[in-house]
């Protein structure tokens, strides 16, 4: 089971797939569409990026296994 340190929410999770929407820390605005990924692995961190859509800040994405 993976949960979100920061920049996300999940939506749905499928134990080795999980479902996210990306959530501006700034503003607060989560995306429309959701993205699917595998999940990290236990203890594991997987880190992304990504541009908000509305107020352009640019966010950190952490999601534990
Ligand atoms: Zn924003």
């Amino acid at each position: 089971m993976a949960f979100v340190l920061t920049g996300a929410v999940i939506v749905e999770d499928r134990g080795s797939l999980i479902s996210y929407r990306k959530r501006c820390g700034s503003c607060g605005y989560i995306e429309g569409g959701s993205t699917t990924s595998s999940a990290p692995l236990v203890g594991a961190v997987s880190v992304g990026s990504f541009t908000c859509q509305k107020c352009r800040s640019i966010n950190e994405l952490r999601i534990q296994g």
